[in-house]
């Protein structure tokens, strides 16, 4: 039986978006690390990724990803 229409509402370009965010996170983490007073490099992460993931996304789905337009999910963000 079929599952009824399947309709994309995935961003295709998810790895693209992570390995951006690994490349930035790993270049601030340390100065996060001190910052934020956190000794475990994890849960810097963590923090890292709660105060600025939702920037990090909306960013690169409304201004970089090459399939904003396209993308369903990037309409949220209005892209250019
Ligand atoms: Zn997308």
């Amino acid at each position: 039986m079929l599952m009824g229409s399947t309709m994309f509402h995935e961003c295709m370009r998810l790895q693209d978006i992570l390995e951006a965010q690994i490349e930035i996170i790993e270049r601030h983490i340390d100065k996060h690390k001190w910052f934020h007073l956190i000794a475990d490099k994890d849960q810097a992460i963590a923090d890292f990724i709660e105060k600025y993931g939702f920037i990090m996304r909306e960013f690169y789905c409304s201004r970089v990803c090459k399939d904003r337009l396209e993308c369903e999910l990037a309409q949220l963000y209005h892209p250019k």
